[in-house]
């Protein structure tokens, strides 16, 4: 942290799709943040990338030149949590959606006594997240929507230990950021993924079936329904390997009814991720 004391002070852990976006809003918020990613490709690109987020706020006009300069000046990226103070008034985990890897970081991350700890995760539930945590009653899912600057969704998950005062801390948290919250009870996939994937997951047995083209499935929903995209195209902007984890998540809890079809594990086998690699169940180069 850079040890202003006038400033709230938030660690993102995980610079990927989701903790850049968190980053951006807590910074925009006034908070400091840290950063912390341990690959090192991520962690240099990170920077330069949140840069580009701010130019576009202020050539949109959302904010001045003087407020993003110093917004991004709050922002400071980490190899390790090791590198960073304890004590911070919150810290986020949003590292990939595997519950091993997610209760290793959260206990390290326990370890640095924040106010409140919160995961990021879109489909696993907080109980299980929470085993073995020194401060239960202090964590709970804070699920942040893609792009996180733009989404004004805000899921709260309060866990079987999760304290009144920890959701208080949450509600006030996600109006300092500008978002709207939900408060959801601890069920496996919530009440965004729960419904969002059995349809992404539906359109892609649709598209198995050959019951028509990507782009018509997509246009089905978009013109007869009024989504704003098509369940193909959302997961293409997920990306095809979070939304496998979490199919495979709630295929766990709920049945084969979430089972991951076939041609998801094998597009995620071939590298094919979505937006992020240029290729999903659409092709993204040039759009
Ligand atoms: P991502 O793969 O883009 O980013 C994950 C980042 O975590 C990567 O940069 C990776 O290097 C880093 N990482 C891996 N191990 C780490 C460790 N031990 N310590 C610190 N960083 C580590 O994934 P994402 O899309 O940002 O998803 C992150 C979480 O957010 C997942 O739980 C996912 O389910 C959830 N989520 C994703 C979306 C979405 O649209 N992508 C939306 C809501 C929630």
């Amino acid at each position: 942290m850079t040890g202003n004391a006038d400033l709230k002070s938030a660690v993102v852990i995980g610079a990927g799709t989701m903790g850049a976006g968190i980053a951006y809003v807590a910074a925009t918020a006034g908070y400091t943040v840290d950063l912390v990613e341990p690959d090192g490709t991520r962690r240099a690109a990170v920077g330069p990338q949140l840069r580009t987020v701010f130019d576009k706020a202020v050539a949109r006009g959302k904010a001045t030149a003087q407020d993003a300069d110093a917004a991004h000046a709050r922002i400071a990226y980490r190899a390790s949590l090791t590198e960073v103070a304890e004590g911070a008034d919150v810290i986020v985990e949003a590292v990939p959606e595997r519950p091993e890897l997610k209760r290793a970081v959260l206990a390290e991350a326990a370890a640095r006594k924040p106010r409140l700890l919160a995961s990021n995760t879109s489909s696993i539930p907080i109980a299980s997240l929470a085993e073995g945590l020194p401060r239960p009653e202090a964590f709970l899912g804070l699920h942040f929507f893609n792009p996180v600057y733009a989404m004004p969704l805000l899921e709260i998950v309060i866990g079987r230990e999760t304290s009144e005062d920890a959701r208080e801390q949450a509600l006030a948290l996600a109006r300092e950021l500008g978002k709207d919250p939900i408060v959801v009870n601890d069920f496996p996939g919530f009440a965004t993924s729960r419904l969002g994937v059995a349809l992404g997951l539906e359109a892609i047995r649709m598209l198995e079936d050959g019951v028509a083209s990507a782009a018509d499935i997509d246009k089905a929903m978009v013109l007869g329904y009024r989504h704003p995209m098509g369940p193909l195209e959302l997961t293409d902007i997920v990306g095809l390997d979070v939304r496998l984890d979490i199919a495979r998540t709630l295929q766990k809890a709920y049945g084969d009814r979430f089972a991951p079809p076939e041609l998801l594990v094998s597009k995620v086998a071939e590298g094919k991720l979505g937006k992020k690699t240029g290729e999903g169940f659409h092709v993204w180069e040039g759009r």
